[in-house]
């Protein structure tokens, strides 16, 4: 099959590769789409420790073709996806509670197994959510990672109905954490970023009040106009957008990180403990909040900009990426 297979030096190599027979418990997938993600920018380049012959791709979508004998949770048909949470370990303290993300023996697709760009893919058959029907499936593509990233944010905000939530960049994660926080979460947002056009888009996605940061102190107009949000999400990679968020919520206030500068946040104390103010980290979303995520966008309540690109435009997406020239999300598309 052909696959996208990370090289020691750094580059991904499209070509033919063996796939192994499936094992117990598992079930082989055709792929059709996998979304290309900054995350595996990371994974190409080592950031998170190096990789050599994995094959990337962990917002897969692909049809069902092969079971193991013991499955019981797929059939052959079914369309799944295969996300960045490829597996946990099923009885420890985070898996049993809600919250398998953190799970410390955690798999992640196409970086500490074999993912999803590639003619196919075995998945644990327990772990493949599976899309519904009337879901397109490069949209769901991108609900399997920068769709659920977001739900599960703007859930972990606890913004309730008529609740502001400011929300901290408004690119490929920031537009999706809108259109839930307006039309799942029932909320009123307000949206900052530093390019107009992402925020003339955020204005028709429906966003409430838009604030260019170039032009004026967001942390200032919030606290103004609407006496600071209720809850923030930063999806804005800059340590910039973290440190202001803490100052655009009010007492009681809570933000939610989910853009991954590696750098350190600077947090008052007396903000901290005299306001009472909250700040959560999330990570992507369990097997649960993705049947949601999908559950809503199959509802046309949330609408990924998506682009199809063969599998062999894999090291030009990466160059576009760089460069921040992409607009929504590029999709591998297999049948191209
Ligand atoms: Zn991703
Ligand atoms: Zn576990």
């Amino acid at each position: 099959m052909k696959a996208a297979i990370v090289t020691k030096d750094h580059k991904v190599d499209v070509r033919e590769m063996d796939i192994r027979p499936i094992k117990a418990g598992e079930a082989l997938v055709d792929v059709t789409h996998c979304g290309v993600c900054h995350t595996d920018l990371h994974v190409k380049d080592g950031d998170f420790g190096e990789v050599p012959g994995r094959v990337l791709g962990h917002e897969g979508i692909g049809t069902v073709v092969e079971i193991a004998d013991d499955v019981t949770s797929l059939k052959v048909g079914d369309r799944v996806s295969i996300a960045w949470f490829f597996e946990g370990c099923g009885v420890c303290e985070y898996c049993n509670t809600g919250r398998e993300t953190f799970c410390r023996s955690v798999k992640n697709a196409g970086y500490s197994v074999d993912g999803a760009m590639a003619e196919k893919c075995i998945v644990t058959a327990d772990y493949a959510v599976k899309v519904p029907d009337g879901l397109d499936s490069a949209a769901a593509s991108s609900i399997t990672c920068a769709g659920v990233t977001t739900y599960k944010a703007v859930k972990v905000s606890g913004v309730a109905p008529g609740q502001w939530l400011a929300i901290y960049g408004v690119g490929g994660l920031g537009n999706l954490a809108l259109q839930y926080a307006k039309d799942v979460f029932n909320a009123k947002v307000v949206v900052i970023d530093i390019n107009d056009d992402k925020l003339a888009l955020a204005k028709e996605l429906g966003a409430d009040m838009v604030i260019n940061a170039k032009n004026a102190d967001p942390v200032n107009v919030i606290q103004e106009k609407i006496g600071g949000a209720h809850a923030t999400v930063i999806t804005a990679v800059s340590k910039g957008a973290f440190n202001q968020a803490v100052d655009c919520v009010r007492a009681a206030g809570r933000v939610v990180a989910v853009g991954l500068p590696s750098d350190s946040m600077d947090l008052n104390i007396p903000r901290l403990v005299l306001d009472g103010i909250e700040v959560v980290g999330s990570l992507v979303g369990t097997r649960e909040d993705l049947r949601e995520a999908f559950m809503f966008a199959a509802e046309g309540k949330v609408v990924p900009i998506v682009k199809n690109r063969p599998i062999e435009d894999i090291n030009d997406i990466f160059t576009e990426m760089l460069e921040g020239t992409i607009n929504g999300r590029m999709v591998i598309d297999m049948n191209m």
